[in-house]
Protein backbone atom coordinates (compact mmCIF):
# COMPACT_ATOMS: atom_id res chain seq x y z
CA UNK A 1 0.00 0.00 0.00
CA UNK A 2 2.95 2.39 1.18
CA UNK A 3 4.66 1.87 -2.06
CA UNK A 4 1.53 2.58 -4.60
CA UNK A 5 1.11 5.60 -2.39
CA UNK A 6 4.61 6.64 -2.98
CA UNK A 7 4.33 5.56 -6.81
CA UNK A 8 1.02 7.39 -7.44
CA UNK A 9 2.68 10.48 -5.78
CA UNK A 10 5.74 10.46 -8.29
CA UNK A 11 3.42 10.42 -10.93
CA UNK A 12 1.42 13.31 -9.70
CA UNK A 13 4.49 15.23 -8.87
CA UNK A 14 6.18 14.12 -12.65
CA UNK A 15 2.69 15.73 -14.15
CA UNK A 16 2.31 18.71 -12.19
CA UNK A 17 6.08 19.40 -13.16
CA UNK A 18 4.57 18.91 -16.72
CA UNK A 19 2.22 20.93 -16.22
CA UNK A 20 4.33 23.84 -14.78
CA UNK A 21 6.69 23.00 -17.86
CA UNK A 22 4.23 23.79 -20.29
CA UNK A 23 2.27 26.79 -18.61
CA UNK A 24 5.89 28.63 -18.51
CA UNK A 25 5.50 32.61 -18.43
CA UNK A 26 6.60 34.44 -21.49
CA UNK A 27 8.87 37.76 -20.57
CA UNK A 28 8.62 40.99 -22.41
CA UNK A 29 11.41 43.54 -21.32
CA UNK A 30 10.71 46.88 -22.43
CA UNK A 31 13.99 49.01 -21.44
CA UNK A 32 14.21 52.61 -22.35
CA UNK A 33 17.24 54.90 -22.05
CA UNK A 34 17.96 57.48 -19.50
CA UNK A 35 13.93 57.53 -18.39
CA UNK A 36 13.66 59.44 -15.05
CA UNK A 37 11.32 58.28 -12.66
CA UNK A 38 10.37 61.95 -12.09
CA UNK A 39 8.86 62.25 -15.02
CA UNK A 40 6.09 59.28 -14.92
CA UNK A 41 3.14 59.64 -13.81
CA UNK A 42 2.75 56.04 -11.72
CA UNK A 43 5.95 57.27 -10.09
CA UNK A 44 4.50 60.91 -8.47
CA UNK A 45 5.01 63.09 -11.34
CA UNK A 46 2.17 65.74 -11.97
CA UNK A 47 3.60 67.00 -15.64
CA UNK A 48 4.04 63.70 -16.64
CA UNK A 49 1.77 61.68 -19.54
CA UNK A 50 2.12 58.30 -19.82
CA UNK A 51 -0.80 56.50 -19.59
CA UNK A 52 0.71 53.12 -20.98
CA UNK A 53 3.69 52.87 -18.82
CA UNK A 54 1.03 53.75 -15.83
CA UNK A 55 -0.97 50.80 -17.33
CA UNK A 56 1.80 48.46 -16.05
CA UNK A 57 1.50 50.23 -12.68
CA UNK A 58 -2.19 49.74 -12.56
CA UNK A 59 -1.47 46.55 -13.33
CA UNK A 60 1.14 45.59 -11.36
CA UNK A 61 3.72 46.34 -8.99
CA UNK A 62 5.89 49.27 -8.52
CA UNK A 63 9.31 49.01 -7.24
CA UNK A 64 10.30 52.62 -5.41
CA UNK A 65 13.56 51.52 -4.75
CA UNK A 66 14.81 49.58 -8.02
CA UNK A 67 18.42 50.73 -8.09
CA UNK A 68 21.29 50.03 -10.53
CA UNK A 69 25.21 49.05 -10.18
CA UNK A 70 26.51 50.84 -12.43
CA UNK A 71 24.50 53.99 -13.91
CA UNK A 72 25.14 54.10 -17.34
CA UNK A 73 23.97 52.50 -20.87
CA UNK A 74 25.92 49.86 -21.73
CA UNK A 75 27.02 48.10 -18.13
CA UNK A 76 23.46 48.36 -17.48
CA UNK A 77 22.24 45.96 -20.18
CA UNK A 78 25.33 43.56 -19.32
CA UNK A 79 24.29 43.56 -15.97
CA UNK A 80 20.79 42.78 -16.98
CA UNK A 81 21.84 40.05 -19.42
CA UNK A 82 24.49 38.44 -16.91
CA UNK A 83 22.85 39.28 -13.57
CA UNK A 84 26.23 40.25 -12.34
CA UNK A 85 28.14 43.59 -12.05
CA UNK A 86 30.65 45.12 -14.39
CA UNK A 87 33.75 43.88 -12.67
CA UNK A 88 32.86 40.24 -13.69
CA UNK A 89 30.86 40.65 -16.77
CA UNK A 90 33.64 42.75 -17.83
CA UNK A 91 31.78 45.77 -19.42
CA UNK A 92 32.69 48.19 -16.81
CA UNK A 93 32.06 51.69 -19.04
CA UNK A 94 30.85 52.77 -22.66
CA UNK A 95 34.02 53.92 -23.70
CA UNK A 96 36.40 51.25 -23.32
CA UNK A 97 35.00 47.75 -22.40
CA UNK A 98 33.86 45.49 -24.96
CA UNK A 99 30.82 42.95 -24.43
CA UNK A 100 31.88 39.73 -24.62
CA UNK A 101 28.63 37.72 -25.57
CA UNK A 102 30.36 34.24 -25.16
CA UNK A 103 29.60 34.50 -21.36
CA UNK A 104 26.51 33.31 -19.87
CA UNK A 105 22.83 34.89 -19.06
CA UNK A 106 19.55 34.58 -18.49
CA UNK A 107 18.66 34.81 -22.05
CA UNK A 108 20.90 31.63 -22.75
CA UNK A 109 19.74 30.22 -19.88
CA UNK A 110 15.79 30.67 -21.14
CA UNK A 111 16.86 29.55 -24.61
CA UNK A 112 18.33 26.37 -23.51
CA UNK A 113 15.41 25.42 -21.74
CA UNK A 114 12.86 25.59 -24.91
CA UNK A 115 12.53 29.82 -24.89
CA UNK A 116 12.04 31.86 -28.44
CA UNK A 117 14.25 34.62 -27.88
CA UNK A 118 14.89 38.60 -29.04
CA UNK A 119 16.44 41.62 -28.91
CA UNK A 120 15.24 44.21 -30.55
CA UNK A 121 15.92 47.83 -30.49
CA UNK A 122 18.88 49.12 -28.50
CA UNK A 123 21.52 47.10 -27.04
CA UNK A 124 24.65 48.81 -27.15
CA UNK A 125 27.04 46.31 -26.42
CA UNK A 126 27.81 45.56 -30.21
CA UNK A 127 26.29 43.47 -33.00
CA UNK A 128 27.43 39.63 -32.47
CA UNK A 129 24.81 38.49 -29.98
CA UNK A 130 24.74 35.27 -28.83
CA UNK A 131 21.52 33.44 -26.88
CA UNK A 132 18.96 35.32 -29.24
CA UNK A 133 17.02 33.16 -31.90
CA UNK A 134 16.08 36.73 -33.63
CA UNK A 135 18.17 40.48 -32.97
CA UNK A 136 17.94 43.43 -34.86
CA UNK A 137 18.98 46.04 -32.92
CA UNK A 138 20.38 49.42 -33.42
CA UNK A 139 24.05 50.30 -34.27
CA UNK A 140 25.63 51.69 -31.59
CA UNK A 141 23.72 54.47 -29.82
CA UNK A 142 21.15 54.68 -32.44
CA UNK A 143 19.20 57.61 -34.21
CA UNK A 144 15.88 58.84 -33.86
CA UNK A 145 15.32 58.98 -37.84
CA UNK A 146 16.08 56.87 -40.23
CA UNK A 147 17.97 54.29 -37.98
CA UNK A 148 20.39 51.36 -39.22
CA UNK A 149 19.82 48.14 -37.57
CA UNK A 150 22.56 45.19 -37.00
CA UNK A 151 20.75 41.38 -37.57
CA UNK A 152 22.28 38.08 -38.32
CA UNK A 153 21.68 38.83 -41.95
CA UNK A 154 24.12 42.56 -41.50
CA UNK A 155 23.16 45.89 -41.27
CA UNK A 156 20.22 47.57 -42.77
CA UNK A 157 18.63 51.06 -42.68
CA UNK A 158 14.89 51.49 -41.89
CA UNK A 159 13.29 54.67 -42.48
CA UNK A 160 11.09 56.50 -39.70
CA UNK A 161 10.82 57.18 -36.79
CA UNK A 162 12.77 54.62 -34.06
CA UNK A 163 10.32 54.24 -31.60
CA UNK A 164 7.52 53.35 -34.02
CA UNK A 165 10.20 51.42 -36.05
CA UNK A 166 11.73 49.26 -32.73
CA UNK A 167 8.09 48.52 -31.70
CA UNK A 168 7.31 47.45 -35.54
CA UNK A 169 9.81 44.67 -35.40
CA UNK A 170 9.11 43.78 -32.47
CA UNK A 171 5.43 42.82 -33.02
CA UNK A 172 6.62 41.17 -36.31
CA UNK A 173 8.46 38.67 -34.59
CA UNK A 174 5.28 37.81 -32.17
CA UNK A 175 3.61 37.89 -34.68
CA UNK A 176 5.97 35.26 -36.72
CA UNK A 177 6.05 32.98 -33.70
CA UNK A 178 2.61 31.90 -34.47
CA UNK A 179 1.76 29.77 -30.98
CA UNK A 180 5.24 29.05 -30.25
CA UNK A 181 5.56 29.81 -26.55
CA UNK A 182 7.19 30.21 -24.09
CA UNK A 183 9.38 33.53 -25.87
CA UNK A 184 11.69 36.15 -24.05
CA UNK A 185 11.35 39.76 -26.16
CA UNK A 186 13.45 42.41 -25.04
CA UNK A 187 12.50 45.79 -26.68
CA UNK A 188 15.20 48.52 -26.34
CA UNK A 189 13.93 51.52 -27.01
CA UNK A 190 16.47 54.51 -28.10
CA UNK A 191 14.17 57.28 -25.82
CA UNK A 192 14.83 58.91 -24.20
CA UNK A 193 18.22 59.13 -24.69
CA UNK A 194 20.60 62.53 -25.74
CA UNK A 195 20.02 64.10 -27.97
CA UNK A 196 16.29 63.94 -27.70
CA UNK A 197 14.81 64.26 -31.02
CA UNK A 198 10.77 63.99 -30.88
CA UNK A 199 8.69 62.51 -33.11
CA UNK A 200 6.85 65.93 -35.16
CA UNK A 201 3.45 65.17 -34.25
CA UNK A 202 4.19 65.55 -30.48
CA UNK A 203 5.82 68.86 -30.70
CA UNK A 204 3.97 71.41 -28.55
CA UNK A 205 2.45 68.88 -25.82
CA UNK A 206 4.47 70.11 -23.23
CA UNK A 207 5.00 73.96 -24.51
CA UNK A 208 2.86 75.97 -22.41
CA UNK A 209 3.61 73.77 -18.96
CA UNK A 210 5.33 76.45 -16.41
CA UNK A 211 7.75 73.83 -15.06
CA UNK A 212 8.71 73.95 -11.17
CA UNK A 213 12.24 74.64 -10.94
CA UNK A 214 14.11 71.98 -8.64
CA UNK A 215 14.92 73.42 -5.09
CA UNK A 216 18.69 71.91 -5.74
CA UNK A 217 18.97 73.75 -9.53
CA UNK A 218 21.41 76.47 -8.14
CA UNK A 219 23.74 73.71 -6.05
CA UNK A 220 27.23 75.18 -5.40
CA UNK A 221 28.27 71.93 -4.51
CA UNK A 222 29.84 72.84 -1.27
CA UNK A 223 31.43 70.11 0.39
CA UNK A 224 31.11 67.71 -2.91
CA UNK A 225 34.42 67.78 -4.81
CA UNK A 226 33.31 65.38 -7.76
CA UNK A 227 30.55 67.46 -8.12
CA UNK A 228 32.46 70.20 -8.43
CA UNK A 229 34.15 68.96 -11.48
CA UNK A 230 31.68 67.56 -13.65
CA UNK A 231 30.29 68.77 -16.89
CA UNK A 232 26.29 68.40 -17.01
CA UNK A 233 25.02 70.89 -16.22
CA UNK A 234 21.75 72.63 -17.68
CA UNK A 235 23.22 76.05 -17.31
CA UNK A 236 27.27 75.55 -18.49
CA UNK A 237 27.48 71.78 -20.55
CA UNK A 238 23.67 71.54 -22.29
CA UNK A 239 24.61 72.79 -25.88
CA UNK A 240 21.63 75.38 -27.43
CA UNK A 241 22.58 74.04 -30.75
CA UNK A 242 23.31 70.13 -30.47
CA UNK A 243 20.70 69.63 -27.58
CA UNK A 244 18.42 72.32 -27.88
CA UNK A 245 18.26 72.81 -31.44
CA UNK A 246 19.08 76.47 -31.06
CA UNK A 247 20.72 77.14 -34.39
CA UNK A 248 21.95 80.25 -35.36
CA UNK A 249 21.05 79.78 -39.23
CA UNK A 250 18.73 77.43 -41.04
CA UNK A 251 21.56 76.57 -43.03
CA UNK A 252 23.64 75.77 -39.57
CA UNK A 253 20.80 73.26 -38.55
CA UNK A 254 20.37 71.56 -41.56
CA UNK A 255 24.23 70.73 -41.66
CA UNK A 256 23.98 68.85 -38.17
CA UNK A 257 24.00 65.17 -38.54
CA UNK A 258 20.50 64.83 -36.83
CA UNK A 259 19.16 66.84 -39.60
CA UNK A 260 21.33 65.69 -42.42
CA UNK A 261 19.80 62.05 -42.34
CA UNK A 262 15.94 63.24 -42.02
CA UNK A 263 14.28 63.11 -45.49
CA UNK A 264 12.13 66.39 -46.85
CA UNK A 265 9.12 66.29 -44.79
CA UNK A 266 10.96 65.15 -41.61
CA UNK A 267 12.99 68.27 -42.29
CA UNK A 268 10.53 70.40 -42.90
CA UNK A 269 8.31 69.68 -39.51
CA UNK A 270 11.79 69.98 -37.55
CA UNK A 271 12.49 73.87 -38.89
CA UNK A 272 8.64 74.56 -39.19
CA UNK A 273 8.70 74.00 -35.28
CA UNK A 274 12.03 75.28 -34.14
CA UNK A 275 13.11 78.10 -35.84
CA UNK A 276 9.92 80.43 -34.63
CA UNK A 277 11.14 79.39 -30.73
CA UNK A 278 14.84 80.23 -32.00
CA UNK A 279 13.55 84.00 -33.76
CA UNK A 280 11.26 84.23 -30.13
CA UNK A 281 14.70 83.32 -28.02
CA UNK A 282 16.79 85.74 -30.04
CA UNK A 283 14.37 88.71 -29.54
CA UNK A 284 14.54 88.02 -25.68
CA UNK A 285 18.09 88.27 -25.45
CA UNK A 286 18.34 86.51 -22.64
CA UNK A 287 21.34 86.19 -20.05
CA UNK A 288 22.34 84.75 -16.49
CA UNK A 289 19.74 82.79 -14.55
CA UNK A 290 16.81 83.67 -16.86
CA UNK A 291 18.88 81.92 -19.75
CA UNK A 292 19.83 78.90 -17.24
CA UNK A 293 16.21 78.69 -16.85
CA UNK A 294 14.95 79.35 -20.19
CA UNK A 295 17.35 76.15 -20.92
CA UNK A 296 16.35 73.97 -18.33
CA UNK A 297 12.40 74.49 -19.84
CA UNK A 298 13.51 73.50 -23.24
CA UNK A 299 15.35 70.81 -21.82
CA UNK A 300 11.66 69.57 -20.04
CA UNK A 301 9.91 69.87 -23.05
CA UNK A 302 12.56 68.41 -25.67
CA UNK A 303 12.80 65.09 -23.36
CA UNK A 304 8.85 64.97 -22.22
CA UNK A 305 8.15 65.39 -26.18
CA UNK A 306 10.54 62.30 -26.72
CA UNK A 307 9.22 59.85 -23.97
CA UNK A 308 5.84 61.03 -25.80
CA UNK A 309 6.20 58.46 -28.89
CA UNK A 310 7.93 55.53 -26.75
CA UNK A 311 4.63 55.44 -24.28
CA UNK A 312 2.44 55.26 -27.24
CA UNK A 313 4.60 52.27 -28.47
CA UNK A 314 4.57 50.63 -24.93
CA UNK A 315 0.64 50.86 -25.66
CA UNK A 316 0.83 49.18 -28.84
CA UNK A 317 2.84 46.14 -27.39
CA UNK A 318 0.24 45.81 -24.43
CA UNK A 319 -2.45 45.91 -26.89
CA UNK A 320 -0.98 43.19 -28.79
CA UNK A 321 -0.31 41.14 -26.03
CA UNK A 322 -4.11 41.46 -25.09
CA UNK A 323 -5.48 41.14 -28.68
CA UNK A 324 -3.85 37.41 -28.75
CA UNK A 325 -4.48 36.53 -25.21
CA UNK A 326 -1.38 36.43 -23.80
CA UNK A 327 -1.25 38.92 -21.01
CA UNK A 328 -2.33 36.85 -18.78
CA UNK A 329 0.73 34.26 -19.22
CA UNK A 330 3.16 37.16 -19.81
CA UNK A 331 5.72 38.87 -17.33
CA UNK A 332 6.02 41.95 -18.81
CA UNK A 333 8.52 44.70 -16.89
CA UNK A 334 9.31 47.81 -18.04
CA UNK A 335 12.29 49.49 -16.91
CA UNK A 336 15.06 52.53 -17.64
CA UNK A 337 19.03 51.48 -17.87
CA UNK A 338 19.71 54.04 -15.28
CA UNK A 339 18.04 57.12 -13.57
CA UNK A 340 18.66 60.65 -15.16
CA UNK A 341 18.60 64.16 -13.83
CA UNK A 342 16.03 66.94 -14.64
CA UNK A 343 17.82 69.56 -13.50
CA UNK A 344 18.36 68.22 -9.61
CA UNK A 345 21.68 70.07 -8.63
CA UNK A 346 21.57 71.57 -11.91
CA UNK A 347 22.12 68.20 -14.38
CA UNK A 348 20.98 66.35 -16.75
CA UNK A 349 22.88 63.00 -17.71
CA UNK A 350 23.45 60.35 -14.96
CA UNK A 351 26.25 57.89 -13.68
CA UNK A 352 26.43 59.28 -9.78
CA UNK A 353 25.21 57.25 -7.20
CA UNK A 354 23.20 60.19 -5.89
CA UNK A 355 19.36 59.14 -6.24
CA UNK A 356 18.37 60.18 -9.00
CA UNK A 357 20.70 58.38 -11.40
CA UNK A 358 21.18 55.70 -9.07
CA UNK A 359 17.39 54.26 -8.53
CA UNK A 360 15.77 53.75 -12.30
CA UNK A 361 12.00 53.15 -13.10
CA UNK A 362 11.11 49.52 -12.65
CA UNK A 363 7.07 48.00 -13.14
CA UNK A 364 6.35 44.45 -13.52
CA UNK A 365 2.54 43.20 -14.39
CA UNK A 366 2.30 39.22 -13.95
CA UNK A 367 -1.27 38.65 -13.43
CA UNK A 368 -2.51 36.36 -11.29
CA UNK A 369 1.46 36.40 -9.46
CA UNK A 370 1.45 40.01 -8.70
CA UNK A 371 -1.13 41.40 -7.21
CA UNK A 372 -2.42 44.90 -9.44
CA UNK A 373 -1.46 48.29 -8.15
CA UNK A 374 0.60 47.30 -5.84
CA UNK A 375 3.75 48.79 -4.14
CA UNK A 376 6.98 47.41 -3.77
CA UNK A 377 9.34 49.00 -0.95
CA UNK A 378 12.19 46.33 -0.76
CA UNK A 379 15.50 47.30 -2.29
CA UNK A 380 16.69 45.60 -5.62
CA UNK A 381 19.11 45.73 -8.20
CA UNK A 382 19.54 45.69 -11.90
CA UNK A 383 21.37 42.29 -11.40
CA UNK A 384 18.62 40.52 -9.78
CA UNK A 385 16.02 40.76 -12.71
CA UNK A 386 18.23 37.69 -14.56
CA UNK A 387 17.81 35.32 -11.67
CA UNK A 388 14.64 36.37 -10.88
CA UNK A 389 13.47 35.66 -14.54
CA UNK A 390 14.51 32.07 -14.37
CA UNK A 391 13.12 31.17 -11.10
CA UNK A 392 9.78 32.79 -12.49
CA UNK A 393 10.83 30.08 -16.09
CA UNK A 394 11.62 27.04 -13.97
CA UNK A 395 15.01 27.33 -14.78
CA UNK A 396 17.80 26.70 -12.07
CA UNK A 397 19.64 29.45 -11.55
CA UNK A 398 23.45 29.62 -12.68
CA UNK A 399 25.26 29.78 -9.27
CA UNK A 400 27.92 32.55 -10.37
CA UNK A 401 25.00 34.99 -11.39
CA UNK A 402 25.56 37.70 -8.23
CA UNK A 403 21.98 38.81 -8.25
CA UNK A 404 19.48 37.60 -6.09
CA UNK A 405 15.95 36.49 -7.51
CA UNK A 406 13.47 38.78 -5.68
CA UNK A 407 10.57 36.59 -6.45
CA UNK A 408 9.64 35.97 -2.98
CA UNK A 409 8.94 39.79 -2.04
CA UNK A 410 6.47 39.98 -4.83
CA UNK A 411 3.43 40.14 -2.72
CA UNK A 412 5.01 41.43 -0.17
CA UNK A 413 5.04 45.33 -0.17
CA UNK A 414 6.95 46.06 2.90
CA UNK A 415 9.78 43.19 2.98
CA UNK A 416 13.21 43.67 2.56
CA UNK A 417 15.03 42.24 -0.41
CA UNK A 418 18.50 43.70 -0.08
CA UNK A 419 19.81 45.58 3.25
CA UNK A 420 23.03 47.27 1.60
CA UNK A 421 23.47 48.46 -1.90
CA UNK A 422 26.68 48.26 -3.24
CA UNK A 423 27.75 50.23 -6.48
CA UNK A 424 30.38 50.75 -9.07
CA UNK A 425 30.56 54.00 -11.46
CA UNK A 426 33.96 53.28 -13.94
CA UNK A 427 34.02 55.44 -16.44
CA UNK A 428 36.22 58.23 -16.43
CA UNK A 429 35.40 60.46 -19.70
CA UNK A 430 32.48 62.24 -21.00
CA UNK A 431 30.71 64.46 -18.63
CA UNK A 432 34.11 64.27 -16.00
CA UNK A 433 32.28 62.13 -13.25
CA UNK A 434 34.90 60.84 -11.08
CA UNK A 435 35.05 57.44 -10.94
CA UNK A 436 33.63 55.78 -7.50
CA UNK A 437 31.77 53.04 -5.53
CA UNK A 438 29.54 53.16 -2.36
CA UNK A 439 27.44 51.77 -0.04
CA UNK A 440 24.04 52.67 0.91
CA UNK A 441 21.23 51.44 3.48
CA UNK A 442 18.13 52.75 4.57
CA UNK A 443 19.62 55.96 6.16
CA UNK A 444 23.39 56.38 5.13
CA UNK A 445 25.25 56.79 1.85
CA UNK A 446 28.81 55.97 1.85
CA UNK A 447 30.88 56.99 -1.24
CA UNK A 448 34.51 56.95 -2.23
CA UNK A 449 35.75 58.82 -5.19
CA UNK A 450 39.20 57.56 -6.71
CA UNK A 451 40.89 58.96 -10.38
CA UNK A 452 39.81 62.32 -10.57
CA UNK A 453 39.09 62.99 -7.00
CA UNK A 454 40.29 61.00 -4.27
CA UNK A 455 37.79 61.78 -1.34
CA UNK A 456 34.70 59.99 0.51
CA UNK A 457 31.38 61.40 0.99
CA UNK A 458 28.86 60.35 3.73
CA UNK A 459 25.22 61.14 3.13
CA UNK A 460 22.07 61.13 5.91
CA UNK A 461 19.69 60.36 3.67
CA UNK A 462 16.29 60.90 6.66
CA UNK A 463 17.94 64.21 7.34
CA UNK A 464 19.36 65.27 4.19
CA UNK A 465 17.21 63.21 0.99
CA UNK A 466 18.69 65.52 -1.69
CA UNK A 467 22.48 64.56 -1.13
CA UNK A 468 23.46 68.50 -0.40
CA UNK A 469 25.76 67.88 2.64
CA UNK A 470 28.55 65.66 2.94
CA UNK A 471 29.00 64.68 6.41
CA UNK A 472 31.99 62.34 6.16
CA UNK A 473 34.02 65.11 8.13
CA UNK A 474 31.49 66.09 10.83
CA UNK A 475 32.89 64.51 14.29
CA UNK A 476 29.04 63.83 15.32
CA UNK A 477 29.29 60.94 12.33
CA UNK A 478 32.64 59.63 13.05
CA UNK A 479 31.03 56.45 14.12
CA UNK A 480 28.27 55.96 10.98
CA UNK A 481 31.51 56.03 9.02
CA UNK A 482 33.00 53.43 11.00
CA UNK A 483 30.12 51.24 10.56
CA UNK A 484 28.98 51.87 7.05
CA UNK A 485 32.98 51.55 5.55
CA UNK A 486 32.31 47.65 7.36
CA UNK A 487 29.65 47.58 5.69
CA UNK A 488 31.51 48.98 2.22
CA UNK A 489 34.15 46.08 2.92
CA UNK A 490 31.65 43.36 3.14
CA UNK A 491 29.76 44.22 -0.20
CA UNK A 492 33.16 44.71 -2.19
CA UNK A 493 34.41 41.28 -0.45
CA UNK A 494 30.97 39.49 -1.29
CA UNK A 495 31.16 40.74 -4.98
CA UNK A 496 34.63 39.90 -5.22
CA UNK A 497 35.45 43.68 -6.35
CA UNK A 498 39.17 43.47 -6.12
CA UNK A 499 39.88 47.26 -7.82
CA UNK A 500 37.81 48.29 -5.41
CA UNK A 501 39.00 46.76 -2.38
CA UNK A 502 42.74 47.97 -3.30
CA UNK A 503 41.34 51.64 -3.33
CA UNK A 504 39.41 50.94 -0.11
CA UNK A 505 42.86 50.16 1.88
CA UNK A 506 44.27 52.73 0.27
CA UNK A 507 44.10 55.20 3.16
CA UNK A 508 43.71 59.00 1.97
CA UNK A 509 42.39 60.76 5.29
CA UNK A 510 44.77 63.25 6.65
CA1 LIG B 1 21.33 55.16 -20.48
Amino acid sequence: MFKKYIALSLVLVVLSGHLIAQKRPNVVIILSDDHAYQTIGAYGSTYAHTPNIDRIANEGALFKRAYVNNSICGPSRATLLTGKYSHKNGFRDNETSEFDFNQDSFVKQLQGSGYNTAWVGKIHLGEKLQGFNYFDVLVGQGTYFNPVFASKDGRKQTKGYVSDIVTDKALGWLEGLGDKEPFCLVIGHKATHRTWMPDPQDFGKFDSIDFEIPKTFYDDYASRDAAKLQEMSIDKDMQMEYDLKMFPTLEAMMADGNFKRMDKKQRDQYIAYYRPIYKELEAKKLKGQALAEWKFKRYMIEYLNTAESMDRNIGRVLDYLQEKNLADNTIVIYLSDQGFYMGEHGWFDKRWMYEESFRTPFLMRYPGKITPHSTISGKVVNADIAPTLLELASVKVPSDMQGKSFVNILNKPEAEHRKDLFYHYFENGEHAVSPHFGVANDQYKLIRYYKRVENWELFDMKADPSEMRNVYNDPSYKKIVKSMKKKLLREIVKFDDQEAKAIFFTDIDK
